[in-house]
């Protein structure tokens, strides 16, 4: 069986503040290895549990945090940006057995360490068909359609439960306890990675490829904390302003919707001033 592992970062051992997940800096590059760390344990279960494919899709900022000269040899890795489903990429090739989500975390606005759903502060809000919407609801929601379960998430503690939403079946590992959106009590990386091995491991027993579920068409809508980001993105066809600072659309399918959202953050990303947003 074959695993995709989607791997961010603000949910990595260890992560409790910008420094260490903007990358280039000194505080970044100490948490790359704890980071692929998290990652090796994931795959290490996975392998323990019965895989016998392991693909990493890097799935944070550049797309180019993890260290492939550290990377458990049984896997491979999808590094670098510009993927048809970006967070996702892989997921759609009818070869994937499940999913992990690692290193994730809470939605915009939510209590949870480094909280964000894609853009770090300029959103405030997503909701799809109405609920609101983590980036692990929207990529579970993705995953659904293409027949593949989320069978194990890593995070914080907020994370995890925002994941019983989502992914009730899932095995959920904290990694670290929410004080607040810039601390965190955390854990050793030898502790950490014992859990996330026996917890892969637990999860493969969840793996095993669904039919392709396509329950569109959907409604997304996303908040912007100023109305000009609403504004600019309305540049993309079918995208249209539903409140000062929000936009709303609708998609057939959630491989479209994910995809028209990736193009509204971009856009949006692209209308912040630096001091004013
Ligand atoms: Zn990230």
């Amino acid at each position: 069986m074959k695993i995709l592992i989607s791997a961010d970062m603000e949910g990595a051992t260890g992560v409790t503040c910008p420094a260490d997940v903007l990358p280039g800096g000194p505080q970044w590059e100490r948490q790359r290895p704890v980071f692929t760390g998290d990652v090796n344990a994931a795959i290490a279960g996975l392998f323990d549990g019965g895989a016998d494919a392991v693909l990493v899709n890097e799935a944070h900022w550049t797309m180019r945090n993890l260290l492939l000269e550290r990377l458990d040899e049984r896997a491979s890795m999808l590094t670098g940006r510009h993927k048809e489903l970006s967070m996702m990429e892989g997921v759609q090739h009818g070869d994937v057995d499940g999913v992990v989500f690692l290193g994730y975390h809470a939605g915009a606005g939510a209590e949870g360490v480094l909280a964000h759903t894609y853009l770090a502060n300029s959103i405030t809000g997503v909701w799809l068909d109405d609920y609101p919407a983590s980036e692990g609801y929207l990529n579970a929601k993705v995953a659904d359609e293409f027949g593949v379960p989320v069978i194990l998430v890593t995070g914080d503690d907020k994370t995890i439960r925002d994941s019983r939403w989502y992914a009730p079946g899932a095995v959920g590992v904290a990694v670290k306890d929410y004080v607040s959106r810039y601390a965190a009590v955390c854990r050793p990386p030898a502790r950490t990675a014992a859990d996330i091995r026996r917890a892969a491991e637990q999860a493969m027993a969840l793996a095993g490829r669904r039919d392709k579920a396509v329950n569109g068409p959907h409604r997304f809508e996303v908040e912007f904390d100023a109305e000009h980001l609403a504004g600019a993105a309305t540049v993309i066809p079918g995208v249209s302003q539903s409140d000062e600072r929000r936009v709303a659309f609708k998609a057939k399918t959630m491989y479209k919707g994910i995809r028209c959202f990736k193009a509204v953050t971009t856009v949006a990303a692209a209308a912040v001033e630096e001091e004013y947003g």
